[in-house]
């Protein structure tokens, strides 16, 4: 239908603008007479399937009215927009270098390519190969709204009615540089916003909009950093109690962001004392201190105990949840138990189970690697263990790996298992099923 992405945006909830930015392009447009800009979006549609939370309500939800051209193919478009999830679970830069390449040589002579967001670390490996090319890794949507003369820009008090919750990102990046993790190798902007402007902003929604700050989520790459850059240390009590102070606020919900290693005295009593706090993430990742130091975190396992009780014994009914690795180098039997037993002592209500994914530029990627099937049997004692010494509900989600035969595609599949033992005589998978993504290797 010509030209409804454009006329009823403003209209429009999450799941609608969700949904736009997923579909086929040519679904929704606009003549593009009615622009003076030719501007191909192909990318951004097709790459937004693996993209983040974040990156989609921040960025790439508010950069749609720029979006209504998409009949301009790509051989005849001025301008062509690119980004890429690049490296958000697996380093798989080498598809953005590929697609990249396949733009310039579709393009015609004079057209820009501009990549936006974190696909802007190909600069580094593109080395030059590629001209008229600008790379924009943050604030990419205001500045595209300044080259193409539209009042758009990030947002970061996000509105989802679909969840139900205000979303707020306050904080963009994290200073760590775990040995897993892409940020080992990848460049990612910090950036805080300042108490008083986010102030300003809740001031402001209560005014208008007070229904919005009933439940908040708060979230970010890194809460425990937040501040530092612009008040020389961490902030986040700050902004627990500042969000704690509105008497419209009747939930916070923590799904992401806070790093054990960094919960300094003055947050942990900030999430202990704020009533509203009713889930929590908090990552586990492993389960000694030996193999915490091989990966780079910044934690030890008593730091991660005493963390967990505190929490327990303030808010007894707060959610849990927490990501642990299998599959880590070095990894042994005695590990696998530990992080099992680990479980047990610091009781989340959810465990998602992620397998190492190596990539050759973490620096642990030299270490000794497990083989696929001594991953897979260390989760199958991990899981047994579970079972066996597991005494109330718990949700687990771990992942399987399979490789087609025939392409260089590898499925990754997550396995959802209730666990339940009234008696440690009768353990039981309750509910098991699946979900699952596509890499492509
Ligand atoms: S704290 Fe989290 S985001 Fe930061 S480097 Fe470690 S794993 Fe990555």
């Amino acid at each position: 239908m010509k030209g409804r992405a454009i006329l009823n945006y403003d209209k429009m909830g999450i799941k609608e603008k969700r949904e736009l930015l997923l579909e086929d392009p040519t679904e929704n447009y606009v003549s593009y007479e009615e622009s003076k800009y030719k501007i191909n979006a192909f990318f951004i549609h097709l790459n937004n399937t693996d993209e983040c939370y974040r990156e989609r309500m921040v960025s790439f939800i508010p950069m749609l009215p720029l979006f209504h051209n998409d009949e301009v193919r790509m051989e005849e478009a001025d301008y062509i927009l690119y980004c890429h999830p690049y490296a958000r679970c697996e380093d798989v830069s080498h598809v953005a270098i590929k697609e990249l390449n396949y733009i310039d040589s579709l393009r015609k002579p004079g057209a820009e390519i501009i990549v936006v967001g974190k696909a802007a670390n190909a600069e580094k490996l593109l080395n030059g190969s590629i001209k008229n090319i600008t790379f924009w890794m943050s604030h990419f949507t205001e500045k595209l709204g300044e080259k193409f003369g539209l009042n758009i820009k990030e947002q970061y008090f996000v509105w989802d009615d679909e969840e139900e919750h205000l979303a707020i990102w306050p904080v963009d990046g994290c200073l760590q540089k775990c040995y897993f993790c892409r940020r080992s190798y990848m460049h990612i902007p910090f950036e805080s916003l300042s108490l008083e402007s986010i102030k300003r902003e809740l001031d402001y929604i209560r005014k208008t909009e007070p229904y919005k700050l009933r439940n908040i989520s708060l979230r970010a790459e890194n809460l425990t950093e937040y501040g530092i850059d612009i008040y020389g240390k961490q902030c986040l009590h700050k902004l627990i109690e500042l969000i704690d102070s509105y008497e419209e606020v009747e939930k916070i919900k923590i799904p992401i962001g806070l790093c054990i290693g960094e919960v300094t005295e003055d947050i942990k009593n900030a999430l202990c004392k704020s009533k509203k706090i009713k889930s929590v993430a908090l990552n586990l990742e492993a389960a000694s201190d030996r193999l915490l130091k091989v990966i780079g975190k910044k934690h030890t396992v008593q730091q991660a105990i005493t963390l967990f009780s505190a929490l327990r014994e303030t808010h007894p009914d707060l959610y849990i949840s927490s990501n642990v690795m299998l599959g880590l180098p070095t990894e042994t039997m005695t590990d696998v138990f530990a992080l099992a037993e680990l479980i047990g002592i610091t009781q989340p209500n959810f465990v998602l189970c992620n397998y190492y994914s190596w990539a050759p530029k973490h620096p642990i990627a030299n270490l000794p690697q497990l083989s696929e099937s001594l991953r897979e049997y260390h989760l199958k004692i991990f899981l047994k263990h579970l079972r066996c010494t597991f005494r109330k509900d718990l949700d687990v989600t771990h992942e399987k790996i399979f490789k087609r035969k025939y392409s260089r595609t590898a499925i990754r599949e997550k396995e959802e298992i209730r666990i339940y033992n009234e008696d440690s005589d009768f353990p039981a998978i309750i509910e098991d099923y699946t979900s699952y993504r596509i890499i492509t290797e």
